[in-house]
């Protein structure tokens, strides 16, 4: 049998974001439709993109305040639901180009707690496109990279603010939160994990003893995606865990279950969710433990 854990498929802002830019098609018929960056970390989502004529830009090694200036008024830019530096937008209004802003509303609260507070220890993950523009958002920010030893001799406060980008596991961010205390007792910490991903995390913990195969439906590149993935290999040691982005993964890679449980990111449409499922039903006989 094969469940689906709840909540499961795109989250509010994904879907926002989506929706966002299929009015943009609507709207300007006769402009070219830039995505600046991936609108959200998910292959099949960029492939409905392409669908509806909307160019993705892979920002992957390019300078993007050269690109930037490289457009012109028959063009149109979204930027994505993680966030962008301010500095993206005063670039194209100089340059007379539209532009529309997708990011998460839950993203936007969290880089104006950044922008208000004095001194800032912000906690992502290294070149994440959500903590590069956060890190634009205050100039007394000091990166808390959660892949590296963070150097507390660089704080240049007794009381800075604690804040985190809003796709990080909350056991982990619970432990960096205790360590970050431990070294600067007077830190204020705001926990900015959005609901989301929280959820899906507190779901995924409470899974019992029948389950005997997680299978986690996303991309690599998604930040919550990763996390879910890492919580279900960390937290559910004898349990089988899988990641796959697409059907074919599946097709590629036979699995063996008895009880499976599928968990997504928050950036996965329920079609690809829906065609894993039904893929892995229908071999049950191939599959079965
Ligand atoms: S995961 Fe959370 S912060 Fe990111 S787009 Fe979805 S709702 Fe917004």
């Amino acid at each position: 049998m094969i469940k689906l854990l709840k909540p499961i498929g795109h989250c509010y802002g994904v879907v926002n974001a989506l929706n966002i830019a299929k009015q943009t098609v609507k709207e300007y018929p006769d402009k070219t439709i830039y995505v600046f960056g991936l609108l959200v970390h998910n292959e099949e989502v960029r492939k409905e993109l392409d669908s509806l004529g909307i160019i993705t830009l892979d920002l992957k090694g390019i300078d993007p305040l050269a690109r930037l200036r490289e457009f012109n008024q028959d063009d149109v830019v979204i930027f994505t639901a993680h966030g962008h530096p301010d500095i993206y937008e005063s670039i194209l209004k100089e340059r007379g180009v539209t532009f529309i802003d997708s990011t998460c509303k839950r993203v936007k609260d969290c880089f104006n707690i950044i922008r208000k507070a004095n001194h800032v220890i912000y906690i992502g993950k290294k070149d994440h496109p959500e903590a590069n523009a956060a890190l634009t958002m205050n100039n007394n920010v000091y990166f808390y990279d959660i892949n590296e030893p963070f150097d507390y001799s660089k704080v240049k406060a007794s009381d800075p603010l604690v804040i985190n980008q809003t796709t990080l596991s909350f056991l982990e961010l619970k432990k960096i939160h205790e360590e970050i205390k431990n070294n600067i007792p007077n830190a204020i910490m705001v926990d900015e994990i959005c609901n989301a991903t929280l959820l899906r995390q507190q779901a995924l913990l409470a899974l019992n003893e029948e389950v005997d195969t997680i299978i986690i439906v996303g991309s690599k590149k998604s930040s919550n995606t990763m996390k879910l993935y890492e919580l279900a290999v960390a937290s559910h040691p004898n349990k089988q865990i899988y990641l796959f982005e697409s059907v074919q993964d599946c097709i590629d890679k036979p699995i063996k279950y008895t009880n499976a449980v599928i968990a997504s990111g928050t950036s996965t449409p329920m079609k690809t969710i829906n065609q894993i499922k039904e893929y892995l039903e229908r071999n049950t006989g191939y599959g079965k433990r």
